[in-house]
């Protein structure tokens, strides 16, 4: 009986493994098409979206029921703004970004769009409501063309140069041997962290979705690289309702709300002048981080000992 529950054992880990892997790779959900224990209620409506507003009402939620992750979370994203979730690793941030997707379900409290419970609405119009632009983004086994396309098929070529260079990456496509027809991904040329999240960024542009989820890149690209992402993030962000998952503080002092989520639990949420006046966990947080930055432009600035 051991011998027969290991493989079964197995499999379920690689399915939990891929699923996680999931909310960072867009496409995937157009692959695995939904999260086989979610499905479209039945007598599902289209979600109509007008402005995007999002609101999460004293959501809780659990992997397992032992162990609760979120513990009661109320937010809203009015329309246009942007609202970026920060806190430590582990704390439910990206949960957070997975309940919006209705990859899982709450078990208490209701995500709306527009005042509609998502719940009751068809995943294929959730997801055309949504843009992400993930922390890791993989590439289809396809030209890099295919790859922002992805975003809009129907897009024309002037839309997707556009797009491009609305994400800062037409030059760097320029200077391929074969322009937009260059393969890349695992079978053909391999790019940087920041080429892809580009690439991740032009496709957004190009789907230009009502929501956007960005989960932002950490210490993986160099402080110039991130300054020019930022730069796109922001672009893109611009009249869009906008959920930021932010590893680096620098990222959220423009947010119209910060909210700080420690164990499950938003423990202080304001603007980052608030934030910071009041002296807590988040001030705390920036203090540190400030300290890591200096330390480490300090270091960028040296030569470099081999
Ligand atoms: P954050 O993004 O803030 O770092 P997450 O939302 O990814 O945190 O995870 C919150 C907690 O939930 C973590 O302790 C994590 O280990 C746990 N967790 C995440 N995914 C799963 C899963 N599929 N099954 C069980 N626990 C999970
Ligand atoms: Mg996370």
């Amino acid at each position: 009986l051991i011998q027969l529950y290991q493989p079964l054992n197995f499999m379920g880990m690689v399915y939990r493994e891929i699923k996680q892997a999931v909310t960072d790779i867009e496409q995937m959900f157009d692959i695995l098409d939904r999260a086989p224990e979610i499905a479209d209620k039945p007598g599902a409506k289209p979600l109509v979206v007008h402005e995007g507003a999002v609101r999460f009402e004293d959501v809780r939620f659990a992997y397992v029921p032992e162990r609760p992750i979120l513990k009661g979370v109320s937010f809203e994203v009015p329309a246009g703004k942007t609202v970026a979730i920060v806190g430590p690793s582990g704390a439910g941030k990206s949960t957070i970004s997975r309940l919006l997707f209705r990859f899982y379900e709450p078990q208490s409290g209701r995500i709306l769009i527009d005042g509609q419970p998502i719940a009751d609405a068809t995943q294929k119009s959730l997801r055309a409501a949504i843009g992400m632009v993930p922390q890791d983004t993989v590439l289809f086994n396809d030209t890099i063309g295919y790859n922002i396309r992805y975003g809009r098929w129907e897009a024309t070529e002037a839309e997707v140069e556009e797009a491009a260079a609305l994400a800062q990456i037409d030059r760097f496509i320029r200077s391929l041997p074969e322009g937009f027809a260059t393969s890349v991904g695992e079978r053909g040329l391999k790019l940087s962290g920041g080429e892809k999240q580009r690439v991740a960024i032009a496709r957004t542009i190009l789907k230009g979705p009502p929501i956007l989820v960005l989960d932002e890149a950490t210490s993986a690209l160099d402080s110039f690289t991130e300054k020019d992402i930022q730069d796109a993030l922001e672009r893109i962000s611009r009249g869009r309702t906008t959920l930021v998952i932010a590893h680096r503080l620098s990222t959220v002092v423009n947010a119209d709300e910060i909210l700080v989520l420690d164990k499950g639990v938003v423990v202080e949420r304001g603007s980052h002048p608030d934030l910071l006046s009041r002296g807590g966990v988040y001030a705390q947080l920036w203090n540190r981080q400030r300290e890591v930055d200096e330390a480490r432009a300090t270091l960028e600035g040296l030569p470099r000992e081999e």
